[in-house]
């Protein structure tokens, strides 16, 4: 396994493979890496030849207030899991590699960045954006994996790469969680033992939604005051948001008759947690 710090290390080693007729996969991330990264590498794994992931906690993605320094960075362990993984390149960069002095986000994506966390973190969307088309630009991926577990952000790099006819095909892998349904995420380990166990109340409340649309209910607002009174009987929390959107469009939804997504995000002591579930036409968690 390659472990390269620069842009031009990176894209020799892809060349290379490209030569050798070899497909490449990338698997951006910011570290810490867990369980739901490894399902991400493993798609690679099985999808393309070469595997790149990279590691690279971007600050452009991070808005005044939050946690970008507090972040949690693993870079040993992180380059232990590739190497166990069967990863054949880590990108892992310093800002200055990525970013010149003073740059600002240049790519914006409309629409799908205006609802859910858009309102909530404004400009991330348009430094995750950024950052996922420098890092296209660099390794030159045939397929990028990203998780469900972000869909928001899923969505909106599904639509860059076709509003700029980016050649690279986006698989979206679905969340993987912990046995009481909490979805992985690098920002747990920052949870209490109480607060984590009160954090299994995000799955629970989008399942309870789900059963109660398979029962009939498909008004939106009552299905969201049921998800809101049950994290707040969970414990204290702050809700950012509890929604139910198009799966394409991320438009709110006022009934559930159709294929939908629960979205929510939920502040539990100074963590930010985000989580989704997809719904069929019944309400049956897909
Ligand atoms: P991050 O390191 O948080 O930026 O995440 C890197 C990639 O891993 C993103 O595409 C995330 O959606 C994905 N990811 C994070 N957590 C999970 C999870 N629990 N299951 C599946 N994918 C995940």
């Amino acid at each position: 396994m390659e472990v390269v710090r620069t842009q031009n290390g990176v894209r020799e080693q892809t060349a290379r493979a490209r030569v050798a007729g070899r497909s490449v996969g990338l698997v951006p991330t910011m570290g810490a890496l867990h369980a739901g990264h490894r399902s991400l590498i493993q798609q690679a794994r099985e999808q393309c030849d070469f595997v790149a992931v990279s590691i690279f906690v971007n600050p452009m993605q991070f808005g005044p207030g939050e946690d970008y320094r507090d972040y949690p960075r693993s870079p040993e362990t992180d380059l232990d899991v590739c190497r166990r993984d069967g990863v054949d390149l880590v990108f892992i960069p310093e800002v200055a590699e990525i970013y010149a002095e003073n740059q600002t986000p240049t790519i914006h994506v409309a629409k799908l960045t205006e609802g859910l966390c858009g309102p909530y973190r404004p400009g991330h969307f348009d430094g995750v954006c950024t950052v996922v088309a420098k890092l296209f630009d660099i390794v030159g991926p045939d397929r990028a994996f990203f998780g469900e577990k972000d869909y928001q952000q899923l969505q909106v790099i599904k639509q860059m790469v076709a509003d700029l006819d980016l050649p690279v095909k986006i698989v979206g892998c679905p969340a993987v969680r912990e046995p009481d349904g909490l979805a992985l995420s690098s920002r747990n380990a920052s949870l209490t033992d109480a607060q984590r166990r009160q954090a299994a109340g995000l799955y629970r409340v989008m399942c309870g939604a789900a059963s109660k649309m398979s029962e009939g209910v498909t008004d939106a607002s009552i299905l969201i005051r049921q998800m809101e009174a049950g994290l707040v009987a969970a414990g204290p929390c702050r809700i950012d948001y509890v929604k139910i959107v198009h799966p394409d469009t991320l438009v709110e939804l006022a009934q559930v008759d159709g294929p939908a997504r629960i979205c929510l995000a939920v502040h539990i002591g100074s963590v930010r947690l985000i989580d989704n579930l997809a719904v069929d036409e019944g309400g049956v968690p897909r």
